[in-house]
């Protein structure tokens, strides 16, 4: 049975102006005090009993300093603050990180994604944003209450996936490197120009076409040689309520391998040994293995017959 939880008739809102003040305010209230971003993904949790209504909300999304955007050519800062609409639609993003503009495009709807933020889509840990996030290798930059902790994405979600829970702690902003995956040894970018990977994919299989929670997100970043060796692959997948993470055997399965169908049938494989989803009423654990097995294995056979063409 669905736990029930006492609403708070008159929950008090606080609107701190600075990092600093909204983490004095958590530490304060502790679990009486929830920071709440654009509200969107909390008032589900509340209207359906998952989470209780706590008696104070820290709201976060008036602090300046969660709201930088930023490029740098070997780096992009995106403000915990930031909508996602407002991401979606900026056009550097979309050049130089078209997955994340993909994934933000299937998140809800406008309405919901001019409320929603970045911050609260990560912090969620299911969030559609995070198998992108995890292929471009972000970094988190948290507030301890001292100083900003640096921590790469992957690892905060393989950690809060442990028994022990996270401890709350701010987000400030997150760092998603532009050369990625890594540039090969001696090669550099130059300026605005984009760089372009040969394998690059994001793919959210829902219950529907649009408006849809993910049943399957799949995300796939890599480069392929000229002789069509795999040298760097980057994936990713998650759904449901399972915690997106990197699928790290696939991918050292493929280094170096030359991209073809063997390669494509050993991931299928590999994917149904190390995916391991949650099931739950709306599709089973098998089906979402299954699923991720099938769309991974699918996209390298594709990435393989443009390889191939263009080489004809
Ligand atoms: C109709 C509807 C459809 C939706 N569809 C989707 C969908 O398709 N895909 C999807 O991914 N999500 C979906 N969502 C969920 C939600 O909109 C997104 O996950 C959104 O990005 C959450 O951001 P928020 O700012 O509203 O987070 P909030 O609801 O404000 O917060 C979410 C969590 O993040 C924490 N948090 C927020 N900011 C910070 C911070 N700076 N530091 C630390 N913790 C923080 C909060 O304490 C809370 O635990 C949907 C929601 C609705 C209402």
């Amino acid at each position: 049975m669905e736990k029930q939880w006492e609403v708070a008739s008159h929950p008090k809102v606080w609107h701190p102006k600075s990092i600093e003040e909204a983490w004095t305010l958590k530490q304060t209230l502790c679990a009486d005090g929830v920071f709440v971003a654009g509200g969107t993904l909390l008032r589900t949790q509340w209207e359906n009993g998952i989470a209780p209504f706590p008696a104070h909300l820290i709201n976060v999304s008036g602090i300046r300093a969660c709201h930088e955007l930023s490029f740098s050519p070997e780096v992009l800062i995106l403000g915990s603050g930031m909508p996602l609409q407002y991401a979606r639609e900026n056009e550097r993003i979309k050049r130089h990180l078209p997955l994340l503009t993909e994934a933000l495009r299937s998140v809800a709807a406008p309405a919901v994604r001019r409320l929603a933020t970045i911050g609260g889509n990560i912090a969620s840990r299911l969030g559609d944003a995070l198998p992108a996030l995890l292929v471009y290798d972000a970094d988190l930059i948290w507030y301890d209450g001292a100083k900003e902790r640096r921590e790469k994405l992957s690892d905060w979600l393989r950690l809060s996936e442990s028994a022990k829970p996270p401890e709350a702690r701010l987000l400030i902003r997150v760092e998603l490197p532009l050369g990625h995956p890594p540039l090969a040894d001696g090669e550099t970018r130059a300026g605005e120009q984009a760089f372009q990977p040969e394998i690059s994919v994001y793919t959210k299989v829902g219950r529907r076409e649009g408006f849809t929670p993910s049943v399957v997100t799949i995300a796939l970043l890599g480069r392929v040689s000229a002789s069509g060796h795999i040298e760097r692959l980057h994936v990713a997948a998650g759904g449901g309520q399972t915690v997106p993470l990197r699928l790290e055997a696939v991918e050292r399965a493929c280094r170096g391998e030359k991209l073809d169908r063997r390669l494509a049938e050993e991931v299928y494989a590999q994917v149904l040994e190390e995916f391991q989803p949650c099931g739950d009423r709306f599709a089973s654990a098998d089906y979402r293995k299954r699923t991720a097995a099938n769309l991974i294995a699918a996209e390298l056979w594709r990435a393989c017959k443009a390889h191939d063409e263009e080489r004809e």
